[in-house]
């Protein structure tokens, strides 16, 4: 499922290929994941320009210039193609079968496509007034995005003061606490920071406490110059996958040597999701 560095991906590269494009045409043969309903949401952008993206934890928001916003979540599989005269036909479009799940097409007045594959089809769009996007109630809820100045040790330690027999590894995957942050990315920033995901809050020592925002922000770093990573179906918007898989210390490697001490990686169920770790590297 696309995390923060996948998300913050295809925002970026949406930012570079979309804007000032003017919409002329929409396309579903999925309308129930589109929102108020599909003929709204076709009335509402077309023949607007888009004038910026931006992104609320996975949520990708597309203004226009006509006071209202298309917001998109990509869910478990989806992903954005922009396709025009010269890459239409390109090899990553054409043979790999995860971007062959087109269900949304958003024609541009230049031919241009912005296109939605989503072979599970639970990814979504809708439109919103623009000055509405906070309010929507799954972005409100948000805590601080990951990769936010305003994402410290300070703010963290206020945040978890009443959570302090909780797990480490169960307290990253809270949105409403830190947003973006997901399975992946939480067992790769335990390993950096050299913290078993199991320990409570209240074991962390004042000289462990400085070594975890900037672990978790160091992995999220890494992983967006590596365009994110596909495990499984993630594909950036030339439909390709992305590289930071290649860099993983534990994630999906369970019963494989650790990278820096050789220890088998650990897997282990906590809350419903699976962590790994290196019981050497990590206390
Ligand atoms: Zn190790």
């Amino acid at each position: 499922m696309p995390e923060l560095p996948e998300v913050q991906t295809v925002v970026s590269q949406l930012e570079q290929k979309i804007v000032g494009e003017q919409i002329q045409a929409v396309w579903s043969d999925w309308k129930k994941r589109i929102f108020p309903s599909f003929a709204v949401f076709a009335k509402q952008i077309r023949g607007a320009r888009i004038t910026g993206t931006r992104r609320y934890g996975k949520h990708i928001i597309i203004d226009l210039d006509n006071d209202y916003s298309i917001v998109a979540h990509l869910k478990m599989t989806g992903h954005f193609l922009v396709k025009n005269k010269t890459n239409r036909t390109a090899q990553a479009f054409t043979e790999d079968p995860v971007n062959g799940y087109i269900h949304h097409i958003i024609t541009f007045t230049d031919g241009t496509t912005l296109e939605f594959s989503d072979m599970r089809k639970f990814g979504w769009l809708r439109t919103v007034k623009t000055d509405e996007v906070e309010t929507l109630a799954s972005i409100i809820s948000l805590g601080i995005d990951a990769l936010s100045t305003k994402f410290t040790e300070k703010y963290l330690r206020k945040a978890l003061s009443g959570k302090k027999k909780q797990m480490i590894g169960v307290i990253l995957l809270d949105q409403n606490i830190i947003a973006g942050i997901g399975n992946i990315y939480r067992s790769e920033a335990l390993f950096l920071a050299r913290m078993l995901p199991t320990r409570p809050l209240e074991t962390l020592t004042k000289d462990e406490w400085p070594l975890l925002v900037p672990a978790i922000k160091k992995v999220l770093r890494q992983a967006l110059k590596l365009r994110g990573m596909s495990d499984g179906d993630f594909r950036d918007t030339d439909g390709l996958e992305g590289r930071f898989q290649q860099t993983l210390y534990v994630y999906g490697r369970s019963d494989k040597p650790c990278k820096k001490c050789g220890t088998m990686i650990v897997r282990k169920k906590i809350g419903q999701r699976s962590v790994f770790y290196c019981p050497y590297c990590q206390k």
